[in-house]
């Protein structure tokens, strides 16, 4: 019924990080945020938890 995800929360005012399992329902399509980059950057991006979210904070894509 359901997908297991990461969910990453953050500031970027106070650098504070949280992550945890949420669950997706199977229906659901995500975004994926880093569909429109070239694959090394992409890679280099999801080998590194630090680099990503610096890289999402940047685009704004997930912003609340
Ligand atoms: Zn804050």
């Amino acid at each position: 019924m359901y997908e297991r995800c990461v969910g990453l929360a953050w500031c970027s005012g106070c650098r504070v990080y949280a992550a945890n399992m949420v669950h997706i329902p199977r229906a659901q399509r995500l975004v994926d945020a880093l569909a429109t980059l070239p694959p090394e950057h992409r890679e280099r991006l999801l080998r590194s938890e630090t680099q990503l979210i610096e890289h999402l904070d940047k685009t704004r894509a997930w912003g609340v």
